[in-house]
């Protein structure tokens, strides 16, 4: 993101792209026109800092697992939705056929749950135990 400082009292502001080259107000009351500093072309090199960090540190495959819990959350949730309906429409047109499906929809979202919540379980003992293997490390190279 680029930084523009005000000319008057050095105030640093963080702004939009689109922003550079507009004329902006600081809180000090002075406008003056949005330029990036040269500065900006400086910080590029320090990126690969962080990144060769995050490198280091293993990341968790955290993020997908938890899309694929989240997705059959949602799945369950159709699946209640579609299945209360069907039972409605059952009911309303006196058709068995339609509860029955509309039923057996509504067990499979338990088990979209279900499924769900196991594997949500399951990362928390995995987080959990490694957070307490670090904990145990930490202790271990403290005495
Ligand atoms: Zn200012």
């Amino acid at each position: 993101m680029p930084t523009v400082t005000c000319p008057k009292c050095n105030r640093s502001y963080d702004i939009d792209a689109a922003t550079v080259g507009m004329e902006c107000e600081c809180h000090c009351g002075h406008t003056f026109t949005a330029q990036v500093k040269p500065e900006a072309s400086i910080v590029i090199p320090a990126k690969p800092k962080p990144s060769s960090a995050a490198a280091s540190k293993p990341t968790p495959a955290r993020p997908v697992v938890n899309g694929t819990v989240s997705t059959l959350r949602t799945l369950g949730y159709i699946c209640i939705f579609c299945g209360f309906l069907l039972i409605l429409f059952g009911l309303l047109e006196e058709y068995v056929i339609w509860i029955f499906i509309g039923g057996s929809t509504v067990i499979s979202s338990v088990f979209y749950f279900a499924v769900a919540l196991i594997i949500d379980t399951l990362l928390k003992i995995q987080e959990n135990t490694q957070l307490l293997v670090e904990k145990f490390n930490d202790k271990a190279r403290q005495d």
